[in-house]
Order: C-alpha cells, then sequence, then structure tokens
C-alpha cells in the first residue's frame, strides 16, 4: 500500500511567501493553508496535519500566541511547528524554541532549506505516533493494552466528574485457560487469545468502549456514560456470545466449550468524588465481582456496586 502522504499547514497571511512554500511542498505533501490565527487553529484541530509553518506576524496577532494556543490545546499540542519568519535576531527565535516549536526559518525562505526540514520533522512526527501507538497497543491481540486502559480510565473519570456522567468497567476473564493451553497447547492458546479479543470487541464496539487486554487471559472494558443496566446488558451479551459460538475447550471444568466470567461495577461520577476516587478502586471492585462470579461456578456476570468510603481515600 503507498504511503499517504504528509499533511502540511501553513499559515501565513502573506500571499507570495502561501503560494512559494506551496509550490515547493506540493509535489510531495498535501498542503492546507490558512490566512489568520483563528482558521490556522480550527484546521490544526481538525485536519490533524503532520506539521505546521507558522508566520510569527499574523494579521491582529503573533504567530507566538498562537503556537501558545496550540501547544495547550490536546487535539494540537503534539503537532511539530515550525516557525518561518523575516524576525532573524536570535532572540525570537529563542522565544520560539521556547513556545515548543521545532524549529525556525528566516525569510527569504531557501527553498531546499525548507523542504528538507519539513521530511525531518514530519517523519519524525510520523515516528512518533507510530510509537506511541505500539506502546498502547497489545501486540498479540490488536486490542489496546494495559497502560492504554489505566491512562483511559483516569481519564474518563476526570471527563465523567466533569459531565457528571455514570462510568462502568468490566473484567472478563477466560474460564480454565490454564486447562486450554495444556491440552490445546500454547500456539493454539494464543490464537484462542485473537479469538476472544474479537469477540469480545464485536459486542463492545461503541467508540465510547475501550477494550483493553490487561494480561494474561484477561480483558477490561472501559464503558463511558454507562450506568448498572448498560453495562450488564453489554457483558450478558458477551457471555451469551461465547454459548453460541461454543469455541471448543473439551478440558473445561463448567461446559464442554470456552466461556468467560465477568466483573463488572458502575459509579455515577460528581464533582465531590474528584479527590476522593481513583481508578484503581474501580478496577479492585470490578475484580472482586470476577472473583466472585468464578466462585459462583463460572460462565456468568457478577455485579459489585461500587460503594464510596470503602476504599482508602487517596492524599
Ligand atoms: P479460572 O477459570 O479460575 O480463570 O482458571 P484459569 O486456568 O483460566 O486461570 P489461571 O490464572 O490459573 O491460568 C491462566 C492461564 O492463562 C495460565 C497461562 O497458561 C495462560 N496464559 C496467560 N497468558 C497467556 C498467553 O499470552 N498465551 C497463552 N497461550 N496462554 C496464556
Ligand atoms: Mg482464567
Ligand atoms: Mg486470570
Amino acid at each position: 500500500m503507498p504511503m499517504s502522504k504528509s499533511r502540511v499547514l501553513i499559515v501565513d497571511d502573506d500571499i507570495t511567501t502561501i503560494s512559494l512554500i506551496a509550490d515547493a511542498l506540493s509535489v510531495d505533501y498535501e498542503v492546507l493553508v490558512a490566512t489568520e490565527a483563528k482558521e490556522g487553529l480550527t484546521l490544526a484541530a481538525f485536519s490533524k496535519p503532520d506539521l505546521i509553518l507558522l508566520d510569527v506576524m499574523l494579521p491582529g496577532t503573533s504567530g507566538f500566541s498562537l503556537c501558545r494556543q496550540l501547544k495547550s490545546n490536546e487535539q494540537t499540542f503534539n503537532i511539530p511547528v515550525i516557525f518561518v519568519s523575516a524576525l532573524a535576531e536570535a532572540k525570537e527565535q529563542t522565544r520560539g524554541f521556547e513556545l515548543g516549536a521545532v524549529d525556525y526559518i528566516t525569510k527569504p525562505i531557501e527553498l531546499s532549506t525548507l523542504r528538507a526540514r519539513v521530511r525531518t520533522h514530519t517523519r519524525l512526527y510520523k515516528q512518533t505516533l507510530q510509537l506511541e501507538s505500539l506502546a498502547a497497543t497489545d501486540a498479540l491481540t490488536g486490542l489496546a493494552n494495559r497502560r492504554k486502559f489505566d491512562e483511559c480510565l483516569a481519564k474518563e473519570i476526570e471527563r465523567g466528574v466533569r459531565a457528571q456522567s455514570d462510568i462502568s468497567v468490566l473484567m472478563v476473564d477466560i474460564d480454565d485457560f490454564k486447562a486450554y493451553n495444556d491440552r490445546y497447547g500454547h500456539g493454539k492458546g494464543d490464537d484462542c487469545l485473537i479469538q476472544v479479543a474479537r469477540v469480545i470487541k464485536d459486542v463492545a464496539r461503541r467508540c465510547s468502549d475501550l477494550v483493553c487486554r490487561l494480561g494474561g487471559e484477561e480483558f477490561g472494558i472501559i464503558l463511558g456514560e454507562t450506568e448498572r443496566s448498560g453495562a450488564m446488558t453489554i457483558a450478558e451479551a458477551i457471555i451469551k456470545q461465547f454459548n453460541i459460538k461454543k469455541i471448543e475447550h473439551r478440558a473445561a471444568t463448567t461446559e464442554q466449550y470456552l466461556t468467560v466470567s465477568i466483573g463488572a461495577t458502575s459509579l455515577k461520577l460528581t464533582p465531590e468524588l474528584y479527590h476522593v476516587i481513583d481508578a484503581r478502586q474501580l478496577v479492585d471492585t470490578a475484580d472482586e465481582a470476577l472473583y466472585e462470579a468464578k466462585s459462583l461456578g463460572r460462565n456468568k456476570v457478577n455485579f459489585h456496586p461500587f460503594i464510596i468510603g470503602d476504599h482508602k481515600k487517596i492524599s
């Protein structure tokens, strides 16, 4: 598959400069243009460029101030910014770097230098994005990993506290998986984990649902804006899928096929909870529910309400 072109956003109010840069880059890059700061901010957030070439002097504002805004916005803060300016003094350049720019190009623009710097920084940025994505992914199943789970749960709690919404967490654990490995071998066990990941992901597929492999044969699901009944519906649907699919597992103790057990918990988030709860406590509660589901016979969902004050307060 051919690599898609990197996208470069030019924010400049001078038409001559814009066409000069655009002409130099348009063969190798997808070029977007904004002629004022506000438009630049919007385009940066929505079109996700791989690089921004930012003029220092813009009508009514400065590129420095726009850079500060870009760096404080969650959607744009990591996009590399190169300042393009006629201000060649070291003081101005230092200011640009202090604001988080990766490079500074002075006018008159030397086109081969511009192309080389754009190539370097778009490549670096793409590599960074690839590494970030790898670091958040479980290599076997392609699901998000525990690191991503922890990060998203903390974020979802923070968001939910502001929006006063519900949150639910499900812990899914394959039943008798050790026996599966012993019977069918570790390789088949790995294939089975991939299959299980797919089944779970097919059920919990709203964009606000995050399905992760937490490790071994345990999966975690974060259900944003979901209260108890919604969480139970999803959990029951997962259990049901395994009872329909009947993936062979002759060494299972409950059925003759592969089943999972699920622990669930839910919580209505309110601003008062901000300093009181942390993500770990939700996970622990769902884990306790899972443990009980196992002792109740496996192949079932067990819900434990989240009780505030039942956990140690965090400082
Ligand atoms: P329970 O029903 O109580 O959950 O029993 P279990 O056998 O599923 O649980 P236990 O924690 O005793 O064993 C988990 C097994 O999962 C042990 C290990 O062989 C297997 N396992 C963990 N990670 C992997 C993996 O990446 N690949 C494979 N094939 N097996 C794994
Ligand atoms: Mg298990
Ligand atoms: Mg386990």
